[in-house]
């Protein structure tokens, strides 16, 4: 039979009962004769607390040292899942990201794998063992731990059954599968039986945090049959990340809806409307490592315009900073900011055959009286700004006016 790695969320694991279902889970698929790879994550809250506890201790600690800290969670997981499969029978062996020697760059805090040594995993495999390896986790060249970014436990599930070659790659998590947008904010939305990558890869890019966006973009790459499913049911097939579009059903225009709270956005009033204008401003954000999202820059009058972009709500107070020396260099008016901002987006394949997605978007939110403040489109998705406290009703209308609910767009 062959060889399926999964990976375990934090609420999969999140106590010592949920660790001892999952043991059960495991031992199943393996009487059933798969060899099995299997990635957890630390336990649900517990790199939260691990974070806060540096914050403790200073607000600015170094990358390097964070790392060591907030990698430690997955390491207990992994020594508690393997006691539990010892007390059922199986055996197992416990990994950390250094001892399966998960190499990745010296990016701390967001370091990118590299490469992996198969050889300790196969012999256990072939010595009967379940192998249990600490996801988020890694080690570069010159020995230090890194850590893959908040949600990396499934990257390092897809890289190992990428490098393993296996046959799938389970990712259990709370819900049974993806849904057309996240079902904490609307219950009335569907799980996705299949969607395709490209479609993943927007929705987890846009915020939908049922899969890490590195992993979407590994699997893709390396062909890695990908499901997510529910470890807290026993039935249901979840959902398929697939490179087919499904031509078996009508295409629905839309596949879902993602949206991300953590939006700021900033804003340079009547800057010299001269060519260079946009570089200068952004430039030194870039130089800074923020990534800047939208970016718009309007018609310029009087010889001056005004620029506004949008960052990550963690990377505000840093690009304000910036964009204070920016516009005393470059002779703008004035700086404005706001951080309670969401982006809501509408993402599907479908559109490409199918016009008038923005317009039914944007009439939907008129109707609501929700003011956008951005606009960005791509070929599959239309993302708007808005004032994020129109947030959640802004997902559950547009859910319903193109008919995700079930009822007609
Ligand atoms: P885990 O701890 O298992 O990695 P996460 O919390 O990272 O789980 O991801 C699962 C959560 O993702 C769900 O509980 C759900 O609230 C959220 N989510 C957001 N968008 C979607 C979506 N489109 N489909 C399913 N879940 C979604
Ligand atoms: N424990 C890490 C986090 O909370 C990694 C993961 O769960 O995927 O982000
Ligand atoms: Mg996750």
């Amino acid at each position: 039979m062959g060889l399926i790695v999964q990976k375990y969320g934090g609420t999969s694991v999140g106590a010592p009962d949920r660790i001892k279902q999952v043991a059960a889970r495991i031992a199943r698929f393996q009487r059933e004769g798969h060899p099995l790879v299997v990635v957890v994550s630390a336990m649900s809250g517990e790199t939260n607390r691990l974070i806060a506890l540096t914050r403790d201790i200073t607000t600015t600690p170094t990358p390097r040292e964070l790392d060591v800290v907030v990698s430690t969670g997955e390491q207990v997981t992994i020594g508690l899942l393997c006691m539990a499969l010892h007390t059922l029978g199986v055996k197992a062996r416990s990994y950390t990201g250094a001892q399966v020697r998960i190499l990745t760059d010296s990016a701390h805090t967001k370091a990118r794998i590299l490469s992996i040594d198969e050889t300790p995993i196969r012999r256990d495999l072939d010595d009967g063992c379940v192998v249990v390896v600490a996801g988020f986790q890694g080690v570069d060249a010159a020995g230090n731990i890194t850590t893959l970014g908040r949600g990396g436990s499934d990257t390092t599930g897809v890289a190992l059954a990428a490098a393993l070659q296996a046959d799938e790659c389970q990712i259990y998590t709370d819900v049974d599968g993806v849904y057309t947008t996240d079902p904490r904010i609307v219950p009335e939305a569907r799980k996705l039986d299949r969607i395709t990558f490209e479609e993943m890869l927007e929705m987890a890019s846009l915020g939908s945090k049922v899969l890490q966006i590195r992993s979407v973009e590994f699997a893709g790459k390396y062909k890695v049959k990908l499901r997510v499913l529910s470890s807290f049911a026993d039935t249901g097939e979840g959902t398929l990340i697939t490179t087919e579009e499904d031509t078996t059903m009508e295409q629905p225009v839309i596949s879902g809806i993602a949206f991300n709270r953590d939006e700021a956005k900033l804003t340079v009033l009547g800057v010299p409307d001269t060519p260079g204008t946009a570089y200068r401003i952004l430039g030194p954000i870039a130089e800074a490592n923020i990534d800047v999202d939208m970016i718009i820059q309007n018609v310029g009058q009087d010889g001056t315009t005004d620029v506004s972009c949008t960052v990550a709500r963690g990377d505000h107070d840093r690009a304000m900073a910036i964009l204070g020396q920016v516009r005393d260099a470059i002779g703008a008016r004035e700086i404005r900011s706001d951080t309670s901002m969401a982006k809501v987006s509408v993402v599907g394949v479908g559109m490409r055959s199918h016009p008038g997605v923005a317009s039914l978007m944007f009439r939907t939110l008129a109707e609501e009286g929700i003011n956008i403040q951005m606009i960005s489109t791509s070929e599959i998705k239309i993302s708007v700004v808005i004032d994020e406290k129109y947030l959640e009703l802004a997902v559950r209308v547009l859910h319903k006016a193109f008919g995700l609910d079930g009822s007609a767009a």
